[in-house]
């Protein structure tokens, strides 16, 4: 995974702790469920967390889920402006759209190209697309095609 390619030691006690959180979760998380864990650890006031996760964006290790108001740690090595997730409405699954499948770096570059040419200086994009999973849509599929 691409969390290992994290240089740690740029990280304060408290991005450290919120990184390891995040990690350990399964899916995106709210600021206070990240406080929940992090009480464990003797941080109590949500100021603290809110801080930390603003600083793993900046540094481009977590993104902001803005429908969800969640945060999850970014699947790609080096920080990127183009932000895409598939969220699942059934069952809440959020994956980013990682740099192995082959179409996504055409999906970043075409964004990237039509914003250049407006010359409008764009900081980020992210792009949440809803719909249901794979996972849910097997689901689905086995409930309507009774015995197989
Ligand atoms: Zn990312
Ligand atoms: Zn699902």
């Amino acid at each position: 995974m691409a969390h290992d390619n994290i240089d740690l030691s740029t990280l304060t006690k408290n991005e450290l702790l919120v990184f390891e959180a995040l990690k350990e979760s399964e899916g995106p998380m709210k600021a206070y469920d990240v406080l929940d864990v992090l009480k464990s650890h003797g941080v109590r006031a949500p100021m603290t967390v809110y801080r930390a996760l603003e600083g793993l964006e900046e540094k481009g290790i977590v993104h902001k889920l803005d429908a969800l108001n969640a945060f999850v740690l970014c699947s790609h090595d080096h920080p990127h402006q183009v932000q895409s997730f598939l969220v699942c409405s059934e069952c809440g699954m959020v994956q980013e759209i990682s740099p192995e499948l082959r179409e996504a770096p055409q999906v970043e570059d075409k964004i990237l190209g039509v914003v250049r040419a407006t010359g409008f200086q764009m900081r980020e994009a992210r792009l949440e697309m809803k719909g249901i999973c794979q996972n849910c849509t097997s689901k689905q599929g086995a409930h309507s095609t009774a015995a197989e």
